[in-house]
């Protein structure tokens, strides 16, 4: 299944987050092929489309797609030499699609930072320079065989080399990965190296209580912001304290809670949503009277890959796929509607699922 994992130095409120993430509790029968682990926590996707759907289809049922978090704990400074959970942790990491780092921007006297001091951007740098050094030494292995190979007139080394070596000197710059330039071949290969700086990387600015109202005139959300710019990363901002206390609400009383509090959506969907489209996921839906669904697949994928998501078979046996646009289905204002006013296409094999499709397969069994 598809994760992200939760990164942070000690102190700056991961396990607050963490449970937050575990209490608003996906309905994990619901999805059989997610991980069981304490350290797993499986979200739903909050989504108006399929709530608009439900109106329209009235099913018995309605299920929101899903996607991992992982608790990543253990990071210290020198992980990246192999000390305390070091190993471990960047192990962890090598495993995860995106990264969420979440960075302390509250400041409260009776939580000791481990610096001594509230600094968001130096907790920042502590962490990615481990990662960077981490994959500084992959690249610097990998280039020394790489330059014999490139003797040896090797054609897949010479293409090799010149990223190999961009890497190293973004490196040396203490640059990740991901703030490189390259270009989409480049970036293919580059890809294939599994090095942890060119994942996708969120910063989670967790500010107090009091602050999480207006954010804009916070001095260290600022810092962050500007960070990630340069970092070519993307920040949101939480109280994970809010989160947690709100997570136990039901939907109308964290409607009014939040509407106290002055705000729009809650810190935690606002992350499960910047990290889906942080990941390049995108949501197809399937919409039967049995059941209205949202099925999460990777932009770029054909409707015969998007059918295996739901089940193997439907690949195999993939015949075509009865596809309508999520705005034309609901401006038509039904199926029977949209079929009538031409807006219902037969697609087949080579056909590219966009995001708010919403799909009716038909396969030979
Ligand atoms: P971790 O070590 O990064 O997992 O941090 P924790 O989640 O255990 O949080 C460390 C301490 O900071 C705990 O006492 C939390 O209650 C507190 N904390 C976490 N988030 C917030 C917050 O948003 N506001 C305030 N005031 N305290 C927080």
């Amino acid at each position: 299944a598809l994760t992200a994992g939760i990164v942070g130095l000690p102190n700056v409120g991961k396990s607050t987050l963490f449970n937050a993430i575990t209490k608003a509790g996906a309905e994990a029968a619901n999805y059989p092929f997610c991980t069981i682990d304490p350290n797993v926590g499986i979200v739903e996707v909050p989504d108006e489309r399929l709530d608009k759907l439900t109106e329209l289809v009235t099913p018995k049922k309605t299920v929101p797609t899903a996607f991992e978090f992982t608790d990543i704990a253990g990071i210290v400074e020198g992980a990246s030499k192999g000390e305390g959970l070091g190993n471990k942790f960047l192990s962890h990491i090598r495993e995860v699609d995106a990264i969420c780092q979440v960075v302390r921007c509250f400041v409260d006297e009776n939580i000791t930072h481990v610096a001594g001091k509230v600094n968001p951007i130096n907790d920042i740098e502590i962490i990615n320079l481990e990662l960077i050094l981490a994959d500084m030494e992959s690249v610097e292995k990998r280039l020394a065989r790489v330059v014999k190979m490139v003797k040896q007139k090797e054609k897949e080394a010479m293409i090799e080399e010149p990223i190999l070596i961009k890497l190293k000197e973004a490196f040396e710059d203490e640059r990740p990965a991901r703030s490189i330039d390259f270009t989409e071949d480049e970036l293919k290969i580059a890809n294939g190296m599994n090095l942890l700086t060119i994942k996708p990387m969120l910063y989670v600015a967790n500010v107090a209580e009091d602050e999480i109202a207006d954010t804009d005139e916070n001095e260290l959300v600022q810092q962050v912001r500007d960070f990630a710019k340069i970092d070519n990363a993307q920040v949101i901002v939480v109280c994970a304290k809010i989160e947690e206390e709100m997570a136990e609400l039901d939907d109308e009383d964290k409607k009014m809670f939040l509407e106290e509090l002055g705000i729009k959506e809650s810190g935690l969907d606002q992350l499960i949503k910047a990290t889906y489209s942080l990941l390049g996921f995108a949501t197809y839906f399937t919409a039967g009277v049995q059941e209205v669904r949202a099925w999460t697949f990777r932009k770029g994928m054909k409707a015969p890959q998007c059918a295996a998501i739901i089940h193997t078979d439907f690949e195999r046996g993939f015949i075509r796929a009865e596809t309508v646009a999520y705005d034309d289905l609901v401006e038509a204002g039904s199926m029977t509607a949209a079929k009538e006013a031409g807006k219902v296409r037969l697609e087949g094999k080579e056909y590219i699922v966009k995001d708010g499709d919403v799909l009716l397969f038909r396969f030979n069994v």
